[in-house]
């Protein structure tokens, strides 16, 4: 099957690419193996130097590497241009810290000398996501390649150019060839990949059914997978937050990437006394949201990725409906060329529904009325997801209570959910397991190996 860049805006194919042969990817494999032999030996400074060019590259170039995003998944734009400097910070990130992460950590054990020394693990094979072609496979990349491991991209079918730029952009960075590859594979070759002995350890960004294949493949292999599934963050507005200021931050977080990101918040939750006013004024939001041409610098909502995402979409949104949600929004799936699908809000859906229960992957919206915080916390914990998640209070004791009580990888108070290098991101229950960023993720691929000298 050959690769195609799709325009999401009309479904035109733009151009199309060769899958790699088996011959390729054995190739491939076998340089990521003699590679990592040199390069995990190679000094710290000089992988910075190569990580710092490689964020250097992508903010030079965040327009051109923006427009492939674009015309292969159609984001906004603009936001595309901030993805790729978005990758650049997490390059300068890891190239200044890495050295202090990496360093020989002492243990007392007196009278011996004890230390814990971190050293890679070897090639590990990244299965990547498109919805955000770039982020997802540099905050892999950046602390894999200064931990001295070699990547091996598997990217989505659907962003092909990305896939390959990606490759170029640490070759042009002065990594070695082989530092960094990818794969134009499709993912039935994804169990054959993690059963070669050359891949050490496996990273998936991606569905929960795609998670559930690869961590049980991983694990009959014992290899160390990371998993980030998806999500379906709650967004917990309580009556001391500033209303106004909460459902501007709702609509936007429901409706960046174009609906399409894990950590978006997708159920909003709101407690009794607002409850009414939230929903006036989130519906009203959210009906003014601009939809239109990813090009065009005010657009808002762009198309979704694919007609498979698009479909998916719609059909979750009429079981939800015929199952007792009420439609307050959007909901009907336009005629004509392109992927679109209308923003769109649904309320009080039944323990069950796809809108309860499931990940609604672009600008669909989920509202629920709570009769207090404690009810608050219970509904957004009656998930099978657990990623991130938001609560819009200023009591203290509020505060406390979800910070403690919310089952998610994350909890931002009177704010939205956004990754950081500087922040452990991963979450918990489907979400999947292992964390990514800060040091937390550097050290997933590590061997973490205890040193004693009696
Ligand atoms: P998938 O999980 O299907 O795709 C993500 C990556 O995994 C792609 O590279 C894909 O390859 C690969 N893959 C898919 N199935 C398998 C498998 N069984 N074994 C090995 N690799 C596999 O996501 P989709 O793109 O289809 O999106 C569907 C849903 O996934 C969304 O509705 C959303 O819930 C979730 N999702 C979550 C993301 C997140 O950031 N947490 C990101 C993207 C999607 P290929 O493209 O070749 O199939």
């Amino acid at each position: 099957m050959a690769f195609a860049t799709v325009d999401p805006t009309t479904g035109k194919t733009l151009r199309t690419f060769s899958p790699h042969s088996p011959e390729e990817v054995e190739a491939r494999l076998k340089l990521a193996q003699e590679t990592f032999h040199t390069y995990r030996h190679t000094p710290l400074a000089e992988r910075a130097g190569w990580m710092r060019r490689a964020g250097e590259l992508l903010e030079g170039e965040a327009d051109r590497y923006g427009r492939m995003m674009t015309e292969e998944m159609g984001k906004p734009l603009e936001a595309a241009r901030a993805e790729a400097r978005k990758c650049a910070s997490a390059c300068h990130y890891y190239a200044e810290h890495a050295e202090r992460f990496l360093a020989d950590e002492p243990v007392a054990t007196p009278p011996d000398t004890s230390f814990v020394r971190y050293q890679p693990l070897g090639p590990v094979l990244a299965i990547m996501p498109w919805n955000f072609p770039f982020w997802q496979v540099v905050r892999f990349a950046a602390p894999a390649l200064m931990a001295g491991n070699v990547g091996l991209l598997k990217h989505a079918h659907n962003v092909p150019q990305c896939a390959l730029a990606l490759e170029e952009l640490f070759l042009r960075a002065g990594f070695p060839k082989g530092a960094f590859q990818t794969l134009l594979v499709d993912s039935k070759a994804v169990r054959g990949l993690i059963e070669d002995p050359r891949i050490r350890a496996v990273t998936l960004t991606g569905s929960e059914g795609a998670g559930r294949d690869v961590g049980q493949h991983s694990g009959r292999q014992l290899k160390k997978v990371v998993l980030e599934l998806g999500g379906s963050d709650p967004f917990i507005v309580l009556p001391s937050a500033d209303l106004e200021q909460s459902v501007e931050t709702a609509v936007k977080a429901r409706l960046i990437n174009n609906g399409q990101s894990c950590i978006a918040a997708k159920r909003f939750i709101a407690t009794e006394p607002i409850y009414a006013e939230f929903e006036r004024r989130f519906v009203e939001r959210m009906r003014r949201a601009v939809v239109g041409d990813p090009l065009e610098p005010l657009t808002e909502v762009g198309p979704l990725a694919t007609e498979g995402i698009r479909d998916g979409l719609h059909e979750q949104v009429e079981r939800s409906v015929a199952a007792g949600a009420k439609l307050l929004l959007g909901g009907l799936k336009p005629s004509g060329p392109g992927f679109w699908y209308p923003p769109t809000v649904l309320a009080q859906p039944p323990p069950g529904t796809p809108a309860y229960t499931e990940e609604m992957f672009g600008p669909v919206a989920v509202l629920f009325r709570a009769k207090d915080a404690q009810d608050a916390l219970r509904i957004a914990n009656d998930s099978p997801f657990g990623l991130g998640s938001s609560v819009w209070t200023r009591d203290e004791a509020e505060q406390r209570l979800f910070i403690d009580g919310l089952e998610a990888g994350s909890v931002f108070v009177n704010g939205m959910v956004a990754s950081d290098p500087r922040l452990p991101f991963g979450g918990v229950k489907a979400s999947g397991h292992g964390r990514e960023l800060a040091r937390h993720g550097i050290l997933e691929f590590l061997n973490i190996k205890t040193v004693r000298l009696v």
